[in-house]
């Protein structure tokens, strides 16, 4: 049974369904100062478009919490990107989430899971350290994209699984959008974007794009089937995500 708070959420919830209509900066800012202040985390791998919400959130509110999910298999480029953009943009609250020693130790002691199985690489790795740092929030702000893949062309800029709120404040922003937006506030670049890898996760599941026209088809290179990390969760559990590439 919900608390009498959690009711509140509820209503609050119906309330922001109301704010379909609003986008990026104004999305954010709406949510991360009057519907849902200190409620919200932002999720964010430090990849090859993050800055832009991250820039957007530095304006908003400095100290919301941005929830970076330390995989132990990143880049060391993607590293160092993170400790610039918390300095240029004076971010004060980022918390690295990592995955369970006891379930690495179990699943992957030898750290080649991603070879083998890569959705349960992901699991261990991703989704289960994600939900986990999600459990206080009421909500999380994701930097899904329509144009990314079939799958997420579908997702609305608000999304409620019941459980959580979901903003995806960009949902609707083209490549060209997101260009412009670096270059009118001169963002800095990921080291590894200008060597051709326009959609960054793990080393061991990251190449350059192969296709300029989707983003991510550097992704899982050595798993055909996969395109998604399966980090997204409804109603409190882990969905699974799949989506095939014809
Ligand atoms: S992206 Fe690759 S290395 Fe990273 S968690 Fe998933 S399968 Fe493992």
């Amino acid at each position: 049974m919900k608390t009498e708070q959690q009711k509140l959420s509820v209503q609050r919830r119906d309330f922001a369904k109301d704010y379909q209509y609003l986008r990026g900066y104004e999305l954010m800012s709406a949510f991360l100062k009057d519907i849902m202040p200190g409620e919200l985390a932002l999720v964010s791998s430090f990849g090859a478009e993050s800055a832009i919400l991250l820039h957007m959130v530095s304006r908003i509110a400095p100290d919301t919490p941005v929830i970076f999910l330390e995989t132990g298999k990143l880049f060391e480029q993607t590293l160092s990107y993170k400790e610039q953009l918390i300095k240029v943009f004076g971010l004060s609250n980022v918390q690295s989430a990592y995955p369970n020693g006891g379930r690495l130790g179990k699943h992957d002691p030898k750290g080649r899971l991603w070879q083998q199985d890569p959705d349960m690489c992901c699991h261990i790795r991703k989704t289960l350290p994600l939900q986990e740092a999600l459990q206080p929030f009421s909500g999380w702000i994701t930097g899904r994209k329509h144009y990314q893949s079939k799958l997420r062309a579908m997702l609305p800029a608000i999304e409620d699984d019941g459980d959580q709120i979901k903003l995806n404040p960009l949902i609707d922003y083209t490549p060209e959008d997101i260009r412009v937006y670096f270059e009118q506030h001169n963002l800095p670049k990921h080291p590894l974007f200008s060597k051709g890898y326009k959609s960054i996760g793990c080393e061991p599941c990251t190449a350059k794009s192969a296709d300029n026209g989707n983003v991510r088809s550097g992704r899982w290179q050595h798993a055909p089937n996969k395109t998604e990390c399966g980090i997204h969760i409804e109603g409190g559990k882990v969905i699974r995500i799949r989506e095939d590439n014809n």
